[in-house]
């Protein structure tokens, strides 16, 4: 399905809104990247300013962080503060005077590596995004598949440890207290705690409580080996969840997106080989490909411009 001539689509995240307008060959022409606001009444606002600084375009999509239901109104967003029940669609549609699709942001990511990226000809795709939290996607035979209400594809709530530390969903355990950003640091700390990440700690300056991404990564790269156990750590909690999504949606491929994607050659490997072992009857079938996403910070503001091509939901 070829978009319409000039799709804008705009990312709505924690910290900014990503505007982006592409041609049907998913060239982008134009970007914006704008803060975004707190609370509903201004993030309508900034979103209507940001979309008509990348006006001209012929359609309007939203990729939003939360739980988006099928009439696009943004029912719970964990990551922006006090924002519930805000009607996305009409409100700024009303805006705007034209219409507008709007869905959660990594099911936009998804359908975006669908059509331009890592995904294209897929059948069956599933895409995790690997960040602060964890968002997921999934794209049957090149639609959305977005379940009753609007609200399938969240993986990181996931349960896989009924006493494992709180989540900020008010549950306990799920995946993305593990295969997240915020995961990896803990599984550093608590090394760190215990003696086994010296390097790591000397890059944060001698500081334990210091150890961030950047510190493990560099001392990963220098081949330290305390490092690369806590990212293979890190691999086996992000092979279990994808485990977990391959035995219950039998994807043919696997898509690894979100800021940690950049640090996927520290650990793709890893979750490879974890996921062969944690497989359901792993002889007996093919085992489904796991790839890094292409189109990086882009995707979700990408498939949002995509949205338009789905407009029965
Ligand atoms: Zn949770």
């Amino acid at each position: 399905v070829a978009p319409p001539s000039l799709a804008a689509g705009i990312d709505v995240g924690g910290t900014k809104c990503l505007g982006v307008v592409i041609t049907p060959d998913g060239t982008v022409v134009r970007e914006e990247k704008w803060p975004t606001p707190r609370g509903g009444d201004a993030i309508i606002e900034v979103l209507a300013e940001l979309a008509d600084a990348l006006r001209p375009w012929d359609t309007l999509g939203a990729g939003v962080a939360g739980l988006v239901s099928r009439d696009g109104v943004l029912r719970a967003a964990p990551n922006l503060p006090g924002v519930r029940e805000l009607a996305v669609r009409e409100r700024l549609s009303a805006k705007l005077g034209a219409p507008v699709w709007v869905d959660n942001d990594a099911s936009c990511a998804a359908v975006a590596e669908w059509r331009f990226g890592v995904a294209q000809g897929a059948h069956e795709v599933v895409l995790v995004t690997l960040g602060t939290g964890i968002g997921g996607g999934h794209v049957v035979e090149g639609r959305p598949a977005r379940g009753a209400n609007g609200f399938a594809g969240e993986p990181g709530h996931m349960v896989v440890d009924p006493n494992g530390p709180p989540c900020v969903c008010g549950g306990r355990g799920c995946w993305e207290r593990y295969a997240s950003g915020a995961g990896l640091i803990r599984f550093a700390r608590e090394a760190a705690e215990g003696g086994r990440l010296d390097r790591a700690v000397d890059l944060a300056g001698g500081e334990v409580e210091a150890v961030r991404g950047e510190h493990l990564r560099a001392a990963a790269l220098e081949g330290d080996h305390d490092a690369r156990v806590v990212f293979d750590l890190f691999a086996w909690w992000v092979a279990l969840g994808l485990v977990n999504l391959t035995n219950l949606l039998d994807p043919e491929l696997l898509v690894i997106g979100g800021g940690l994607a950049e640090a996927a050659d520290l650990y793709l490997d890893g979750v490879r080989r974890h996921v062969g072992e944690l497989l359901y009857a792993p002889s007996h079938r093919p085992h489904p490909r796991i790839e890094v996403a292409h189109l990086g910070e882009r995707a979700g503001a990408v498939g949002a411009a995509l949205l338009a091509n789905f407009p029965d939901g």
